[in-house]
């Protein structure tokens, strides 16, 4: 079967069969990666690795510092303003549908929020993503936050916005290490796990180390990325056997040949799929503006919702899984990850051509 769950998500299927065949034994530890210290010099060899895997697929330079941490992207959502925006301070936010909207709720506690724009049409949908004014950007602002890929509307950016001379914030969950990224544009790219990288409850931060010089707001030491970038993601008990998966990701990403390798494959497979809904005259649709779509998070609808129940059980009894779309926005979905094959986007295809020519 093919998933195309948007999160939590299919892992490679390579990923999966070598954590089994290691699950009771890891290595020359003869015990369950999730039994054995995370003092140990296995467990810190391993985080070590999967730290250089990353910054070697990313190119991520020195002056970064890479953790590795709990609660996934919605704590950072809030852990941002704490680390990042002195007490009273302003920071602004770009929103372009939900995850960047909730960036902003989590945020407001915490920091005087502004949103510099906000992409949703007159209709409050969110089709397109927006330009961003870099001379519009508040100069004192703590930063500036904006979602790169929103995983429910289906929206991405086609180009990393310019923040000018403020730290530019951006939540890449669901488009992390499926191309390649100018990290040196960013102050702090963060993201949860549960697409592109490994489990859910992971979140992996990226950060300018300057900035991690900042005061911030007055929080517990757990909740503060400095002391977790001392510690190399090891302050307390990590999620051990998250790291670890993550980190067999990342070798799989490698041994795929990089991110350019990876962009290659995930462009060709969102094509297949919006050449299919474009040219369905009509039977399906996607509203977002074609420069905006997103490459891992496909919405669309068919021109009968009342189709949808039928949609949905003929496709799962054909091994395509998950094609729900999200309860906010309706319709169906197909989340095109790394992890997704072009196998899979190709039976994904040929059932919405069938089904197409059967109902239509
Ligand atoms: N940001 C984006 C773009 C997401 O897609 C999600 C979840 O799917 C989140 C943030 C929230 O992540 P988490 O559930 O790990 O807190």
């Amino acid at each position: 079967a093919f998933n195309f769950c948007a999160g939590p998500a299919a892992l490679p299927e390579a990923v999966l069969r070598q954590a089994q065949a290691e699950l009771l034994e890891w290595g020359a530890e003869r015990a369950s990666v999730m039994e054995v210290s995370h003092r140990g010099a296995a467990f810190e060899a391993l985080v070590a690795q999967a730290e250089a895997d990353l910054r070697s697929l990313m190119g991520i330079p020195d002056d970064y510092a890479v953790l590795f941490l709990q609660g996934g992207a919605t704590q950072q959502f809030a852990l941002l303003p704490m680390n990042l925006a002195a007490p009273g301070q302003g920071a602004d936010y770009v929103v372009s549908g939900h995850w960047s909207q909730r960036a902003v709720a989590e945020g407001e506690p915490h920091v005087r929020t502004r949103v510099l724009v906000d992409a949703a049409d007159a209709a409050g949908l969110y089709l397109r993503a927006p330009e961003v004014d870099a001379a519009a950007v508040d100069p004192d602002a703590a930063y500036l936050h904006y979602c790169h890929n929103e995983t429910i509307h289906g929206v991405e950016f086609p180009a990393v916005p310019d923040s000018g001379a403020v730290p530019l914030v951006g939540d890449f969950s669901s488009t992390i290490l499926s191309r390649p990224l100018d990290v040196a544009r960013f102050g702090v790219i963060y993201a949860g796990a549960q697409k592109n990288i490994g489990p859910s409850g992971l979140a992996l931060v990226i950060v300018r180390r300057d900035l991690l010089e900042r005061a911030g707001q007055p929080r517990a030491r757990v909740l503060t990325w400095a002391a977790h970038a001392r510690a190399g993601s090891l302050l307390h008990t990590p999620p051990t056997f998250s790291i670890y998966l993550a980190a067999l990701v990342f070798a799989w990403l490698r041994e795929m040949g990089g991110l350019e390798v990876m962009a290659a494959i995930n462009q060709r497979k969102a094509q297949r799929l919006y050449h299919a809904i474009d040219d369905s005259e009509g039977f399906y649709r996607n509203p977002v503006d074609p420069a905006s779509r997103s490459w891992m998070n496909v919405p669309f609808w068919l021109h009968d919702e009342g189709l949808n129940a039928a949609f949905l059980e003929e496709s799962r009894e054909a091994g395509l899984l998950a094609l729900k779309g999200h309860r906010e926005i309706g319709g169906l979905r197909a989340s095109l990850y790394n992890a997704m094959p072009e196998a899979g986007v190709a039976a994904l295809t040929d059932f919405m051509g069938d089904f197409a020519r059967r109902k239509g």
